[in-house]
């Protein structure tokens, strides 16, 4: 188990890096947004219940929200207040969707590790080997 701050950001970054952050060599995805349960290396399961998964979206979610509200008002100031606000309203709702949908993955595999970094994740009492 990870003791220093180092360490433990490593972990973090192989989970972002969508590794196992037990092995750190087995695919956390198999499909765009399909997680595999277990680590194919080593076996740890990534989400003991189905309710883990809201840790990476709220991950997701708050850095998408943040960089998005900030950016919104960091341009509106850069563009001298523009009256219309349309176009930046529209700038920063697309940008945070697609940014909501490219960061999920990371975002999920941040959460699995921090999940290992806090509890530990194992194997399957009942699997083999
Ligand atoms: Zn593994």
């Amino acid at each position: 188990m990870p003791q220093t701050t180092s360490e433990q950001l490593h972990k973090i970054l192989i989970g972002a890096k969508l590794r196992c952050p037990n092995c750190e060599q087995g695919r956390m995805f198999s499909g765009l947004f399909q997680m595999n349960p277990t680590c194919l290396v080593c076996g740890v399961r990534f989400e003991r219940s189905s309710g883990e998964s809201l840790g990476g979206m709220m991950v997701n979610l708050v850095v998408a929200e943040l960089l998005t509200i900030v950016g919104f008002f960091a341009s509106y100031f850069a563009l001298g207040s523009p009256a219309d606000m349309t176009p930046l309203i529209i700038f920063w709702l697309v940008f945070d969707i697609l940014f909501v949908l490219g960061f999920y993955r990371p975002a999920r595999g941040m959460w699995v590790a921090i999940t290992y970094l806090t509890s530990g994740l194992r194997k399957d009492e009942d699997s083999a080997a």
